[in-house]
């Protein structure tokens, strides 16, 4: 998720939900000034833009959420009681007032569950970094700590591993700042791409990472640190003129278990990360 999309998706939706307002703002007025003889208007023969920005929402974070299933729902539904209340009125039968206020619970119910949605959209958002679209600290430690919960539970592996760029401040001094951000964006789309869905990949400082590697053992979690400190390695990113920019991380690593804290975890994995910087760089440690 990047956060300039789910602005422009923001955006759209606002709209969306504006252009709908006015369209029962519309039919309302033309209901309530409606003469005798002057025929109701007819919801289906004016497009409402909810529709259409909820056809297009598709692929944006909005489609995430089950609210937006709900949401469509609950608009057809505000459209179809319009529809039988011109109808009702078409046919020469009296509107009530209960009529009405069905209509108005569907109008509210489907405002609530627009608000619901926008505050689950606005809160994904605050979980993500926006240099490098990982998640950021916000939701870390509950997550870790629902993890830990979940492995002890079902006595499987979990570790925890920290990625560290090497020498990231020579980068940014040598290259520029931007440079650097593109080394950091470089890394972060290497370390997802290499992790499996359900690992989860944290922006954890300015140029530290934490891996969450549920069902791993620490054996095996450092060889799927071998696969992306190799990949790393094997960048070749340049800069603007075409100079080779080398980068190169290294990694710690510590497998939780019932003895220890995620704050335990990720300390090991972070002496294991400061050994391999003893060690050379570019390399993977195992925490003693
Ligand atoms: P080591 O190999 O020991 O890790 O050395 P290092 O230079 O990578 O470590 P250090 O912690 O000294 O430097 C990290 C640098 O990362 C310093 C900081 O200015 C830079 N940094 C932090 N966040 C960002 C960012 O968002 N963008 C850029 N371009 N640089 C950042
Ligand atoms: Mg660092
Ligand atoms: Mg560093």
């Amino acid at each position: 998720m990047k956060p300039e999309e789910v602005f422009a998706s923001l955006t759209a939706f606002q709209q969306g939900l504006a252009g709908h307002f006015d369209w029962l703002h519309r039919w309302y007025q033309a209901v309530l000034n409606r003469q005798d003889g002057v025929k109701f208007p007819d919801p289906a023969a004016c497009a409402c833009p909810f529709d259409q920005w909820h056809k297009n929402a598709g692929g944006t974070p909005f489609a995430d959420f089950p609210d937006f299933a709900q949401l469509a729902a609950e608009h057809d539904e505000v459209h179809d009681k319009a529809a039988q209340l011109s109808g009702r009125a078409q046919a020469g039968l009296t509107v009530t007032t209960s009529d009405y206020e069905t209509l108005m619970m569907s109008v509210l119910s489907f405002g609530a569950t627009a608000q619901s949605l926008e505050r689950e959209v606005w809160k994904a958002l605050a979980t993500v970094d926006p240099l490098t679209g990982l998640s950021n600290r916000q939701s870390m430690r509950t997550h870790l700590m629902g993890e830990r919960d979940r492995a002890i539970r079902q006595k499987l592996p979990l570790s925890l591993a920290l990625a560290d760029i090497d020498h990231f401040k020579k980068i940014n001094d040598g290259f520029g700042h931007s440079q650097g951000d593109k080394v950091l964006r470089a890394v972060a789309a290497v370390l997802k791409a290499t992790v499996r869905p359900y690992d989860v990949v944290y922006r954890y400082g300015g140029e530290e990472f934490l891996l969450c590697l549920p069902g791993t053992n620490a054996e095996n979690g450092a060889l799927v640190l071998e696969r992306i400190r190799a990949a790393i390695a094997a960048l070749e990113l340049t800069d603007d003129r075409g100079t080779p920019i080398p980068v190169t991380a290294t990694f710690g690593i510590a497998e939780i278990n019932a003895d220890l804290s995620v704050d335990d975890a990720i300390e090991l994995a972070d002496r294991a990360l400061y050994d391999g910087k003893l060690g050379g760089r570019n390399k993977v440690v195992i925490t003693a």
